[in-house]
C-alpha cells in the first residue's frame, strides 16, 4: 500500500522532480525511513541519473537507451561538486542509481567518501581499458571512464620552441622562467596530472618538479584552461596546460577572437617519446545506495557501446574510451589527436597519490 502511495506521488511529477522525490516524498507522509527506499523491484523500468554533463548530444544517447530497453531515465543535472554534496546529504535515502562525473580525481574523491558501489561486468571488463577505471577490488570496480581527454601543452611559437616543451618534465626547466601559466594546482585536472607525474618520477623528483613549475610561473595560478590558452595568445604567458577539449572548442568556434586565439598558439601532446600524454576521463559509477542496480549496470554497459561512445565522446570533443573506436572530430585531428601516445598509468593511482600531491603543493607554494 505504501508503494502505491509512493507511485501516485511520483507519477504526478516531472521527470527531473521524480528523481528527487522518489525517496523524499514519503518523508512528508511521515513513514518510517527504512520503508522509504526499499530496493526497487526488478521490473521497475527506471534509472535515476545524477549527471555533471550538460551536452545536447547526450539527449539522443539517453533517448536511445530508453527506446531499446524500456528503462526510463530521470535525470538530475548539477556540477560535479553539487552532485557529490547532494549524494552526501541524501545518504541512504538517495534515489541516485548512476553518477556521471568528470576527472579521475573527482571520481577518486567521491569513491573515497563511500559514494559508489562496486560492480562486476564482463562487458565493461572487455570494452574499457583497465587503466581508465578505479583499481579493482574483490567486490568489483567502482568507477569507469567512458571518454578521455589529454592534458596537453599550449605554447607561443614566437617565444618557445616545440622541442623545449616536449615533455611535462621540461615545464620545470629554468629555461621557461616567467613563462608558465596554469589554473590552480589543486584543481582536479592538475591534481590528476600531478598524481601520475609523481607516480612516474617518485616523491622526491616529483616534488622538485612541482617546485620548478612554481618557479616558472608568469603569474599566480588563476582562471580555467581556456583562460590559460588565451593568456598564451595575448602574450601574458608563453606556455600553458589545457585539456584537449578546450582547445578543440576554441578551434571550432565561430567567434573571430577565439579563432585568432588558436592561430597564435601551438599544441603539443607531451611525452610522446617516453610515457605518453596524460589522459583523464569522464566517467560513471553506480551509486552506493542505488535502488535499480541491474538497470544501472545495464546503462553503464550501454555507455560502452559504439553508438553511445560516439555521443559520449563527441558531446565534449573528447576521445572514446573503448578501444578500436575511431574519432571523427576535425578539431581534435587538427591538433594531432588522432594519433598520439597516451599514458597508460592506471588512473587508480590518482586516488592513491592525491593527498600526497596536495601536501606537496602546499609545501612548494603552488596556489
Ligand atoms: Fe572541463
Amino acid at each position: 500500500m505504501m508503494r502505491i502511495i509512493l507511485n501516485k506521488q511520483t507519477m504526478a511529477m516531472t521527470t527531473v522532480q521524480k528523481a528527487t522525490f522518489e525517496c523524499l516524498a514519503p518523508v512528508a507522509l511521515t513513514l518510517g525511513a527504512t520503508l522509504l527506499c526499499l530496493p526497487a523491484q526488478a521490473q521497475d523500468k527506471v534509472l535515476n541519473l545524477y549527471s555533471a554533463r550538460h551536452y545536447q548530444t547526450d539527449e539522443v544517447m539517453y533517448d536511445t537507451f530508453t527506446r531499446t530497453t524500456g528503462i526510463k531515465i530521470n535525470r538530475v543535472d548539477a556540477d560535479d561538486a553539487g552532485i557529490v554534496a547532494r549524494l552526501k546529504a541524501e545518504g541512504a535515502a538517495s534515489p541516485a542509481d548512476v553518477i556521471l562525473l568528470v576527472d579521475a580525481a573527482r571520481m577518486a574523491s567521491a569513491d573515497a567518501q563511500g559514494l559508489f558501489r562496486p560492480i562486476k561486468s564482463a562487458v565493461l571488463d572487455k570494452a574499457i581499458p583497465s587503466n581508465l577505471k578505479a583499481t579493482p577490488t574483490p567486490d568489483g570496480v567502482t568507477w569507469t571512464g567512458f571518454s578521455t581527454r589529454a592534458r596537453v601543452v599550449v605554447y607561443d611559437p614566437l617565444r618557445v620552441k616545440a622541442a623545449d616543451v616536449a615533455t611535462y618534465e621540461q615545464l620545470a626547466d629554468p629555461k621557461l622562467k616567467g613563462m608558465l601559466c596554469t589554473r590552480s594546482g589543486s584543481h582536479p585536472y592538475n591534481l590528476s596530472l600531478f598524481a601520475t607525474v609523481v607516480e612516474r618520477l617518485g616523491d622526491e623528483k616529483g616534488e622538485a618538479w612541482l617546485k620548478g613549475l612554481v618557479a616558472n610561473m608568469a603569474r599566480q595560478p588563476k582562471g580555467g584552461d581556456t583562460d590559460q590558452i588565451k593568456a598564451v595568445a595575448s602574450g601574458e604567458c608563453a606556455v600553458a596546460l589545457t585539456n584537449t577539449y578546450y582547445a578543440a572548442r576554441l578551434l571550432k568556434s565561430s567567434k573571430p577572437d577565439e579563432k585568432s586565439t588558436m592561430e597564435k598558439v601551438r599544441v603539443v601532446f607531451p611525452n610522446q617519446g617516453t610515457s605518453g600524454a596524460h589522459v583523464n576521463i569522464a566517467g560513471a559509477a553506480v551509486a552506493r545506495h542505488a535502488k535499480h542496480v541491474e538497470n544501472a549496470v545495464q546503462f553503464m554497459e550501454y555507455l560502452a557501446s559504439p553508438f553511445a561512445q560516439d555521443y559520449f565522446a563527441n558531446g565534449n570533443n573528447e576521445f572514446p574510451a573503448v578501444v578500436g573506436i575511431k574519432i571523427d572530430n576535425a578539431a581534435l585531428k587538427a591538433m594531432g589527436g588522432d594519433a598520439f601516445k597516451a599514458e597508460n598509468i592506471p588512473l587508480g593511482v590518482v586516488a592513491k597519490n592525491m593527498t600526497k600531491v596536495q601536501q606537496m603543493l602546499d609545501r612548494v607554494g603552488y596556489k
